[in-house]
């Protein structure tokens, strides 16, 4: 039905997340019809945005310095610290413009049956930045799900004898995503949040 060139293309586009057959088709089109410096552009940026981009190596958030913005930040509120499970939570949080400390990513969340474990996570990481530092508080916003739960008990925990632990207030449904939560609902959830038993 495509070319090959072209149904190359489609096959990758429709790889990514949330996009379907339909769209890949469409964007593989809207493509080839833009001029060549453009498309150039765009394959220019996905290949240096992956080049550059790593993770911070305090807070694990994505960065293309070795420690990120919201580390480097005097601003910031250095006494608190939100543990999240990826860095769009992060992004998702900063949309609130509620929060002014920092952040720590796990990279994912506890999930036995995915293979994942404590080891694959960054909270070794997170245990001797609590235990190192002067923490007065560390907030867990992971998404509410099964995994999510296992990995604030687990997670709290561990940094209970060091700082408070305290988690965020959720008023979303069970698998509900922090990602897709509306900024009032977060922001709210954030100055809810109560210590973790
Ligand atoms: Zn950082």
């Amino acid at each position: 039905m495509f070319t090959p060139p072209l149904a190359r293309l489609i096959e990758q586009l429709q790889r990514l997340p949330g996009v379907g057959p339909k769209t890949a088709q469409r964007l593989a089109l809207h493509i080839l019809k833009r001029p060549e410096e453009e498309v150039n552009t765009l394959a220019k940026a996905i290949i240096e945005a992956k080049k550059q981009v790593g993770l911070c190596q305090v807070c694990f958030h994505l960065s293309a310095e070795s420690v990120c913005e919201i580390c480097r930040n005097p601003n910031r509120n250095n006494n608190i610290i939100c543990v999240v499970a990826d860095s769009r939570d992060v992004i998702a949080l900063e949309k609130t413009r509620e929060y002014g400390g920092k952040y720590h990513v796990l990279g994912g969340v506890i999930s036995p049956m995915d293979g994942i474990g404590p080891e694959q996570l960054n909270i070794s990481a997170l245990v001797r930045r609590v235990s190192q530092q002067k923490v007065q508080e560390v907030i867990l916003a992971i998404s509410p799900s099964v995994e999510g739960e296992t990995t604030t008990l687990y997670v709290g925990q561990l940094l209970k004898p060091f700082t408070l632990v305290t988690r965020i207030a959720f008023g979303l449904p069970m698998g509900g995503d922090l990602e897709y939560a509306d900024e009032v609902t977060l922001a709210r959830a954030l100055e809810g949040r109560r210590e973790l038993d």
